[in-house]
């Protein structure tokens, strides 16, 4: 198969690629789009088969259940057994947006959607895109994020090519993405609101909204007992092909360990890779070093991360390295996507 790939310069629509990506939808292809976070990979969520290419296309475990994207409020209560208040509470705040919520699942949803599950995962994405050609696809397009399974999410669409050519009908090219890490997932199934994956939409800014709200304990730790509740979180994730390394402690401490950790790999001949905020850029030597942004700005480091993880692979980096950043706020997902891209190796000094 042949995959088209569509540009659209930023901010325009081009209305005839629109309505023939619905078109591939609506008979069963897959098309990626970009949405705010990540690009994502698209099917007709109603459609048993459309799910089935889904996985295929990523090489996805299919007990990792897809997230149904809407482009319409109205709509959730046509894919989920009864709405909660608290989903209109959510969505009045947070939707458009990168929020995403887990109801029940009405029958209409089939199973190969859901991994199974007789849960729904619902979000009404906020990128232009996204949402006309969810409207051109019939309303309910089931979409993970367009990577092969395991490997950092998308933020361009160079990235999507790479992993999707010959896999889909279809990519939308809507540029670089403005968030650049997957949606906030939240647990509406529970008495208790439980996040089950951090994102842009923070704890604090949920907890302000429904009060109490819960964290799913498996999110931010590697030994727990349990299994997570959102399937796709127990997989391996993010992983760039070489070695990255976090190191936690002060900042003099963590510089100075980076250095050290840098100089020993190059001396041993490996290819080394940084990240950093601009104004420490100049402490390291490194084959690679990436700078995010300005310092604390963890926007930016969640806008940079998964692109500058492909950037390493594309260099081939063997050794990486990155500072432990505070859990707060967006910190949560960033740290929580970094532990997993390191397979959670943490150096404390
Ligand atoms: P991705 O689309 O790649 O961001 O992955 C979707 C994420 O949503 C995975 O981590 C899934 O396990 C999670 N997810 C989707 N549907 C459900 C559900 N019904 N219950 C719990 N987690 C879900
Ligand atoms: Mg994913």
């Amino acid at each position: 198969m042949e995959t088209k790939w569509v540009k659209s310069p930023e901010g325009t629509i081009d209305k005839v690629a629109m309505a023939e990506a619905g078109r591939i939808i609506r008979a069963g292809g897959l098309v990626a789009f970009p949405t705010e976070t990540v690009y994502g990979l698209g099917g007709d969520a109603l459609s048993p088969d459309s799910s089935r290419k889904i996985y295929a296309a990523k090489g996805r475990p299919s007990d990792n259940p897809l997230i149904v994207h809407i482009c319409r409020v109205e709509d959730m209560a046509r894919i989920v057994r009864e709405v909660p208040p608290q989903a209109y509470v959510l969505a009045e705040h947070f939707w458009p947006g990168p929020l995403t919520m887990i109801m029940k699942k009405a029958d209409i949803v089939p199973p190969e959607t859901t991994g199974g599950l007789d849960t729904v995962a619902v979000r009404l994405p906020n990128h232009e895109v996204a949402l006309e050609f969810i409207r051109e696809a019939g309303g309910f397009v089931a979409a993970p994020s367009a990577n092969v399974s395991g490997r950092p999410s998308p933020t361009l669409a160079k990235y999507v090519y790479e992993d999707m050519d010959g896999k889909i009908e279809m990519l939308l090219d809507g540029g670089e993405v403005g968030i650049g890490v997957e949606s906030t997932i939240i647990d509406l199934t529970e008495e208790i609101p439980v996040i089950l994956r951090p994102g842009y939409i923070t704890w604090e800014m949920l907890q302000e909204v429904l009060g109490e709200v819960c964290l799913d304990p498996t999110m931010l730790e590697h030994d727990r007992p349990e299994a997570p509740k959102a399937p796709g979180m127990k997989y391996k994730h993010y992983a760039p092909q070489g070695e990255l390394t976090i190191v936690s402690g002060t900042s003099q401490n963590v510089q100075n360990e980076i250095r050290r950790l840098l100089q020993n790999d190059r001396e041993q001949g490996y290819k080394t890779g940084v990240i950093v905020s601009s104004d420490e850029a100049w402490v390291y030597e490194a084959d690679a070093v990436k700078v995010t942004g300005e310092k604390e700005d963890m926007a930016a480091v969640a806008r940079s991360l998964f692109r500058i993880l492909r950037e390493f692979d594309d260099e081939k980096i063997d050794r990486m390295y990155v500072q432990a950043f505070a859990q707060d706020g967006i910190g949560q997902a960033v740290m929580n996507r970094i532990l997993k891209a390191a397979g959670h190796k943490i150096i404390e000094v």
